[in-house]
C-alpha cells in the first residue's frame, strides 16, 4: 500500500522517524491507507518553512485580490473533485456519501465566499482630532497560524480555517485528526494544483501529543486555531500563553432543542431527528438535549420513538443506509459508557441503547440510536457531551423554565426553538446564552454567517466575516502631514 505522505515547504515527504499510521474503515474495520506519521521535528520543519514562506516570501504583500484568485481555484478543483473527496471523506469516517456530498458543497462554497471577500475590506480612515494628520486603519496577515482539526468533519472543518487564512495573507501548518486526516491529504494536493506558493500551506500528519503539541507550544507560531474537544482546548489554551498567540477554539457542546406545545408538530419531530442523528450524533452542534413542554410530551416522544426504531444503519455506501457507525472501537466505549451512567442515574431507555444486533453490523463501530427519557439538568448524561447517537430528553411547564433549562450548561455553542408564536420565540432566543439560535430549524450552517461559542464552548469565530477578522492584526497609522516642535523637553 502506497504510503500517503505531509506536504512541507512545497515537498510531499515521510516523516523523519519513517513510521506509519494505518487508518481504519469504521464500518469494517479494514486498512483504507497507510500514512506518514509525523512527530514534533516535522511540525518544527513545517512551522519554519511556514516562517521562512511569510517574513521571506511575496505571499503577505501580494495583493489580496490575487489570494483571491487563488483560492478561488481551490475553490473550483473541489467542485471537480466533489465525488471521489465525498467518497473518501465516508471511508475515512463512516458517514453516508450523500451527507459528504452535502459536505464536499458547503467546503466550496466556504472558499469560494472567502474569494469572493478578497480584496473587499479597504481599511478605514479615522476622523482624527488633530489638524493636519491623517489617521486610517488597516488588516494585516497575523503571520504563522497552527491550525488543528478534530475527526467528525475532517474536511469541513479543514475548509473553516485554510479559506480565510489563505485569503488574510497568512503561511499556515495544518494538522488533522490523526484518525481522519484522508481528504486533508487529498486537498492539499489539490491547494498545490491551485497554485499557492511553496511554504504557504503546510500539512503535517500525526498524533495530538507530539504534532499538536509543539504547534501550540512553538514561539514562531502567531496564532492557532482549534477545533476539538474541551480537554484539548484547555491545553492549547495554556501552551499558546508561552507566546502570547492569538487563539481561536471551536469546542464542544450540549445543545438544548426547545419545543413549545405550539410547534409545528410533525416538522418539529422530524427536525428533531435531524438535529442529532447525522454522522450519528458526532457533530458538535447535534441539539442531544430535547427540552420538551409538558403538554406535548408524551405525543411528541412517542412520534420520535417511532421514527428512531425505523432507522437504518448501515455502510455509508448503501443507498439505503441513513446511519453510519461511530468513529472508532474506543469511541463506541465511551458511547456505551457514557448511556450506562445515564441509566444508573435514573433516565428511561425509551429506545435504543447498546450495539445493534445484525450479523452484517458486528465488524463495525455501531450504537443504535438512542432517547433517554425522564431527564433533568443535574445528571451527567445531560450535561456531559456523549457525542452520539444519543437524545436525552426534559420537560418544562412555563416559558422561563424553558429558558432556564436551556441556559444551565458549561456549554454555549448553538441551540433551537420551536415555535409558531414569533414573539415568543425570538423572546427565547434573546435570552439564550449561545453563539447560534435556530428558530424553526436545527443545524443550519453557511459560509456567510459567523460560528462561535458562547462560555466553555469556545473563543473566536468561525465563518462569516467574522472568520476573516480572526486572521488579522488591526494597525493603525498616524501620518502627520505638518511636522513641528512642540517643544516639551529641555525649553524650561
Ligand atoms: P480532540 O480534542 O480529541 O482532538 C482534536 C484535534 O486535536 C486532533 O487533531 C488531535 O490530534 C489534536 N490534539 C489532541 N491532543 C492535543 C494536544 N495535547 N495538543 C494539541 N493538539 C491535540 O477532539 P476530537 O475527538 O477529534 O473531536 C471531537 C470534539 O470536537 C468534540 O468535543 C466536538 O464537539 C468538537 N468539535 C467542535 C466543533 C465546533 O465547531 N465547535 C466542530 C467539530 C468538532
Amino acid at each position: 500500500m502506497k504510503v500517503l505522505k505531509q506536504f512541507i515547504d512545497g515537498e510531499w515527504i515521510v516523516s523523519t522517524t519513517n513510521e506509519t499510521r494505518k487508518i481504519i474503515n469504521p464500518f469494517n474495520q479494514e486498512v483504507i491507507a497507510e500514512v506518514t506519521e509525523g512527530n514534533d521535528t516535522d511540525a518544527k520543519k513545517a512551522i519554519k518553512a511556514a516562517r521562512e514562506a511569510f517574513d521571506e516570501g511575496e505571499w503577505a504583500t501580494t495583493s489580496a485580490v490575487e489570494r483571491g484568485k487563488l483560492v478561488r481555484n481551490i475553490a473550483t478543483l473541489i467542485e471537480r473533485d466533489k465525488e471521489e473527496l465525498a467518497r473518501l471523506e465516508s471511508l475515512d469516517t463512516g458517514k453516508t456519501v450523500d451527507e459528504s456530498r452535502d459536505d464536499m458543497d458547503g467546503i466550496a462554497d466556504v472558499f469560494h465566499y472567502y474569494a469572493d471577500l478578497a480584496g473587499k475590506d479597504a481599511g478605514e480612515m479615522i476622523a482624527s482630532p488633530i489638524p493636519d494628520t491623517i489617521s486610517k486603519v488597516v488588516r494585516e496577515p497575523v503571520g504563522v497560524c497552527a491550525q488543528i482539526t478534530p475527526w467528525n468533519y475532517p474536511l469541513l472543518q479543514a475548509s473553516w480555517k485554510l479559506a480565510p487564512a489563505l485569503v488574510a495573507g497568512n503561511t499556515l501548518v495544518m494538522k488533522p485528526s490523526e484518525i481522519t486526516p484522508l481528504t486533508t491529504i487529498k486537498v492539499f494536493e489539490l491547494i498545490e494544483e491551485a497554485g499557492i506558493p511553496a511554504g504557504v500551506a503546510n500539512l503535517v500528519l500525526g498524533p495530538g501529543r507530539s504534532v499538536g503539541a509543539e504547534l501550540s507550544e512553538s514561539k514562531e507560531v502567531d496564532l492557532i486555531s482549534f477545533t476539538g474537544g474541551l480537554e484539548t482546548g484547555r491545553k492549547i489554551m495554556q501552551s499558546a500563553s508561552i507566546n502570547m498567540k492569538k487563539i481561536a477554539l471551536e469546542l464542544g457542546g450540549k445543545n438544548p432543542n426547545v419545543i413549545f406545545a405550539d410547534a409545528d408538530f410533525e416538522t418539529a419531530v422530524d427536525q428533531a431527528l435531524n438535529g442529532v442523528y447525522f454522522h450519528a450524533g458526532q457533530i458538535c452542534s447535534a441539539g442531544t438535549r430535547l427540552i420538551i413542554e409538558e403538554s406535548i410530551h408524551d405525543e411528541f416522544v412517542e412520534a420520535l420513538v417511532k421514527r428512531v426504531k425505523n432507522i437504518k444503519l448501515g455502510s455509508g455506501f448503501d443507498e439505503d443506509t441513513e446511519m453510519g457507525p461511530l468513529i472508532s472501537a474506543e469511541h463506541l466505549e465511551k458511547v456505551t459508557e457514557y448511556v450506562e451512567n445515564g441509566l444508573k442515574e435514573g433516565a428511561t431507555l425509551a429506545v435504543g441503547g447498546g450495539k445493534p444486533k445484525d450479523p452484517e453490523l458486528q465488524n463495525g463501530f455501531f450504537y443504535l440510536p438512542t432517547v433517554l427519557t425522564d431527564c433533568s439538568t443535574g445528571m451527567d448524561v445531560v450535561q456531559n457531551e456523549g457525542f452520539g447517537p444519543v437524545i436525552t430528553v426534559e420537560k418544562f411547564s412555563t416559558e422561563e423554565e424553558a429558558i432556564h433549562l436551556a441556559n444551565d450548561s458549561i456549554y454555549g455553542l448553538s441551540g433551537g426553538v420551536w415555535s409558531q408564536d414569533i414573539a415568543k420565540a425570538e423572546r427565547v432566543a434573546a435570552k439564550l446564552r449561545m453563539g447560534t439560535v435556530w428558530i424553526n430549524d436545527f443545524n443550519i450552517f453557511f459560509a456567510q454567517a459567523p460560528w462561535g461559542g458562547y462560555k466553555q464552548s469556545g473563543i473566536g469565530h468561525e465563518l462569516g466575516v467574522q472568520g476573516l477578522e480572526e486572521y488579522t492584526e488591526t494597525k493603525h497609522v498616524y501620518h502627520n502631514i505638518n511636522p513641528q516642535p512642540i517643544h516639551w523637553f529641555g525649553m524650561k
